[in-house]
Parts: structure tokens; sequence; C-alpha cells
């Protein structure tokens, strides 16, 4: 068993906040593993400060690696060959020195179950020469590496340095060919932080060496945005969103920077899928608008794979799960059906990857040409 990180006790574990010691949960991208939690890179965003674990500094496991992916592949939304997975993407950095052992330990499992799913590593950390042996030895999984990067150089928001991840995102797709894919994941988009045109002008610099590029914006909750207040860091915006914000302006000046590319997207299923040659796992193609800077070959994948589930064939899905028995099915239309009558929207993404269909909660409407984005800087009608 290898266990870099300390173990915590049942007691310890007990104490976590409620959400950290759920380690498998059902996020938009995938199921997301997360047995190892706690980080030291003091991202001022990080998403950590929404599961009580912005102290966590420093790594502890909740279980053996072997344990976790036992958790995962035998969790109720797990299914083989289907369900994307997002490998500590919520609470740690997975390249960490201490937490890359359990990384790989993860990941080897996995694929020596001849599993198929994709795989989401997001990191921003250093990776080495020896990396792109280990992972191109993964022979089954479909393996993305996607390298956040902001350009963002304000120590105070982001104490480890972009160029980091940038330097990693080169050195990984340098060798050809290879098994796992490429994506700069260029975030979070802050307006007047890292938007001049340098910025813009850096990051379509940066795309070139990879194999897509994802663009989004900030998540600006209520607990981030009372650390930025406690801190005396300037807040991005007046107020806070339940999604990422990204200004319909400065989505306008990313689009024409990257005029010239063949492969930016806007959600992060369409660039994972894309590097595999696949249709997006989460049915954007029904919110047809997202679809207007994609390459026209991954258009056609796309409109081939897309299906209208009829509102029978969405039961029949969450029939097999425990916590979707008061589903109703709302409305079906070609771009997204709409649910109501889930207390938790991890059962919706299962429906959502099972039937690479959009579902909508009812009681959060999207937004017709706002790419699911929230109302900050936009001004839209409501569909
Ligand atoms: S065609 Fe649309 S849904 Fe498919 S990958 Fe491109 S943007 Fe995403």
């Amino acid at each position: 068993m290898i266990t870099s990180v300390p173990l915590l006790s049942n007691d310890q574990i007990h104490r976590l906040p409620k959400r950290a010691q759920e380690v498998v949960e059902y996020r938009k991208s995938g199921l997301s593993l997360n047995h190892i939690q706690g980080c030291s890179l003091g991202c001022a965003y990080c998403i950590r400060h929404t599961y009580g674990l912005w102290d966590a500094n420093q790594p502890v496991a909740l279980m053996s690696d072997a344990q976790a992916v036992e958790e995962l592949v035998n969790h109720h939304y797990f299914q083989p060959h289907i369900t994307p997975i997002q490998l500590f993407n919520r609470a740690t950095e997975p390249f960490l020195p201490k937490v890359r052992p359990h990384t790989y330990a993860v990941l080897e499992d996995l694929d020596e179950r001849e599993l198929t799913n994709h795989v989401l590593v997001i990191t921003r950390h250093q990776l080495k020469p020896d990396d792109i042996g280990r992972l191109n030895r993964l022979h089954n999984l479909k393996l993305t590496l996607l390298f956040t990067y902001s350009g963002i150089d304000n120590e105070q928001i982001e104490p480890y340095p972009s160029h980091v991840a940038a330097d990693s995102l080169k050195l990984m797709s340098a060798p050809t060919p290879r098994r796992y894919r490429t994506v700069l994941y260029w975030r979070p988009l802050v307006p007047g932080l890292n938007d001049t045109d340098e910025h813009l002008a850096a990051a379509r610099e940066l795309s070139n060496h990879a194999d897509a590029t994802v663009f989004t914006g900030l998540f600006y909750r209520d607990q981030i945005a009372e650390y930025y207040k406690a801190t005396g860091i300037p807040e991005p915006y007046e107020a806070t969103a339940r999604r990422k914000i990204m200004p319909r302006e400065l989505e306008q000046r990313v689009l024409e920077a990257f005029s010239n590319s063949a492969a930016l997207f806007r959600k992060t299923s369409c660039a994972v899928s894309y590097v595999h040659g696949l249709p997006d796992y989460n049915g954007h193609f029904g919110i047809h608008e997202l679809c207007d800077i994609c390459p026209l070959s991954q258009q056609e994948l796309c409109a081939n794979a897309h299906r209208t589930p009829t509102a029978q064939d969405i039961h029949d899905v969450a029939s097999v799960l425990p916590d979707a028995g008061s589903l109703q099915v709302v409305d079906i239309s070609q771009r997204a059906a709409t649910v109501s009558g889930l207390e938790a929207e991890q059962p919706r993404y299962y429906l959502q990857h099972t039937l690479g269909f959009q579902v909508h909660d009812a009681d959060h409407p999207h937004h017709a040409d706002r790419h699911g984005r929230a109302d900050i800087g936009w001004k839209a009608r409501q569909t």
C-alpha cells in the first residue's frame, strides 16, 4: 500500500466538513475522486474555500489508493467505459511531490482494470521528463492532462507562478506520437487582471503547444469573496455567482485573439472529447451556439451522436439510481431536457453523461447565447 501522505484516523475524518468526507462526487466534467485533500499552492480563488478546506494546506489521505479506486468503481454513479473520471480536481494538486505517487497509483490501477473511461487530470505543477514515459504506458484509459494557466502575476492571488504550468504543457505536449492528450486550460480569465492584449497574445502563443485550448472565467462564490475581502485582494466583481463568470466583451476579445486557431473551446468536456476524436460527452451540441468556434469535423461528429431522448429514456436511465426517485421530466427540446425533483446536482450529471445529452435543472434555467455562464457581464433573453 502506497501512502506518501499521512493517513487520517476515522476520528479525524469525521471531524472534516461533511462534503469533504465524500471522496467520490459527481461534477459536471466527471465523477471526481478526492481521497487526498490539502494543497500548499494557495491560489486565492481555490475551490477548497467552498468545501471548508482552505486551511488544509498540506495533503492528507482519507483512505488508501486501493480503497479509493474500489469506492470509485463500485459507486452507483460509475459506469465502466462511460463515466468520465476526474482525479484530485477538488482539494489537492495531483502533481505535488507527495501526491504524485497517489496519482500514479490510481491511474495505473484503473488502467490495469482495462477501463477505457475518460480520465481528466488538472494540474499547474511542474512535470518532469519521466512523466512522459509513465503516462504513455497507460494503455486503456483516455487520459487528458489539463494545464491550468492564467498569466496572473499577482502573488496574492496566485503565489505559484503560471509559467510553471506553461513549461509543463510544452514538455508534455512535445513527444509525438503519445497516448495521452494535452489541453491548455486557460483560466480564470478576469477583466482587469489578466486580459490585456499581451495576456491574450501570450495565451494564443502557448495554445500552439496544446492539443486544444479551453478558456473560462472565475468561480466567484461567497466563501471566495469573503477571503478576498479579509486579505485585502481587490474584488474582481461586485457580486458572487453560482456559475463561472465570463463577461461577453472579454469573450469577444478572446475569440478575436484566437480567430486563426482551430482548437478553441468554451467547455471542458468539448475539448477533452475533441482531443480523443470523440463527440462531446456532455451533449453540448444541443446548445448549438456553443459550437460556432468548433472545427467542422468535430461538429459533424457531435451532430451524428446527438439523439434527443424521450421522457421514458430519461426515467429508464434514472431508475438504477438511489437518489432520483422523485425525478420529473418537465420539458424536452432538441437543446436539452429539463428536470425537477432532484435534491442534488449529482444524479443530473449521471443522466447527462449516460445520455450524452444536456439535462438542466428547472430551478436554474440556462439563458440563450450565454453558454451556461453567470449573469454578470451579460444581458440576454431567457429561454
Ligand atoms: S460540436 Fe459543439 S458540442 Fe461538439 S465538441 Fe464542438 S462545441 Fe462541443
